[in-house]
């Protein structure tokens, strides 16, 4: 059965995220390690770890939405620690999957020296890592930003040593907002071949369906409860259930809603699926 989870916002504890994930029938489930509004990093006493990690068992797959603060992508390494820190974490409490976004060439003259030192970074932590997976989410930003454009992650493939143990999700909102119009269902085709030939479609392990609130080409990053943005209903039935992708998990990132409405917009998804 294909794997259809939501994105859940850190209010108190880690495992009452996770109960409350259980309860609302999601079998995978993502979430960040920063409480909502916080800027700092949830504290874990060894039994609130325990506690997790026993019941993070409940789920396929639990992926950590790594922070903004981690950036591989830069010239100097200040934002290897924040993810440093959460790769531990995620590992002591059960993660699968660290979701990062692929960071900002900062310091760096081009964007391309951004990827060159990403992929350092990757062929670096993969040289010591081996549980975890770690999975780069395309963004909605350019210039310096990588991974707004596919052919960055295609560039970057080409300079990390073991390319199967990269994995990549597909965010629709960002793609869209970066500029792939994925209005109509012949352009959501068109963008999953791109990927294809970019990176493989095969190591695209999850989905982020989410709509957009903003322009095609804004490159302002606004979700939208899915089918109610501007890619639509359609174009996401399309992209989630398109053959190349049908083997990735799918996660709803909607905006903040009352837990009523998410779990009935859930449902009408969990229905879009024909796998
Ligand atoms: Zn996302």
């Amino acid at each position: 059965m294909r794997r259809i989870g939501l994105h859940f916002r850190l209010i108190t504890t880690l495992s009452e995220l996770l109960d409350k994930a259980y309860a609302a029938g999601s079998p995978i489930v993502q979430c960040f390690l920063i409480p909502q509004g916080a800027s700092t990093y949830l504290e874990f006493t060894p039994e609130e770890k325990a506690l997790c990690l026993e019941k993070s068992k409940r789920f396929g797959q639990l992926f950590l939405h790594a922070s903004y603060w981690v950036n591989l992508a830069g010239r100097y390494k200040n934002g290897w620690k924040p993810f440093n820190r959460e790769l531990e974490l995620a590992k002591e409490l059960g993660f699968t999957h660290i979701v990062i976004h692929p960071g900002s060439a900062t310091g760096c003259l081009s964007k391309d020296d951004g990827i060159y030192y990403l992929a350092r970074a990757l062929n670096k932590i993969l040289e010591t890592e081996h549980t975890i997976t770690i999975v780069l989410e395309n963004t909605a930003h350019a210039n310096k930003t990588v991974g707004g454009d596919i052919l960055d992650f295609g560039a970057l493939l080409k300079l990390v040593d073991n390319p199967d143990r990269i994995a990549f999700c597909l965010d629709s909102a960002h793609a869209y907002s970066y500029g792939y119009d994925l209005s109509t269902i012949d352009q959501v085709d068109e963008f999953v071949e791109l990927v294809d030939k970019e990176i493989g479609a095969q190591r695209v392990v999850a989905l982020h369906l989410n709509d957009a609130a903003e322009k095609c080409g804004s490159r302002i990053d606004k979700h939208a409860i899915p089918g109610q943005g501007n890619i639509g209903k359609e174009s996401l039935q399309r992209f989630m259930n398109h053959p190349k992708l049908a083997h990735a998990s799918v996660i709803l990132e909607m905006p903040v809603i009352s837990d009523q409405e998410e779990s009935e917009i859930f449902k009408e998804v969990q229905g879009w699926d024909r796998s």
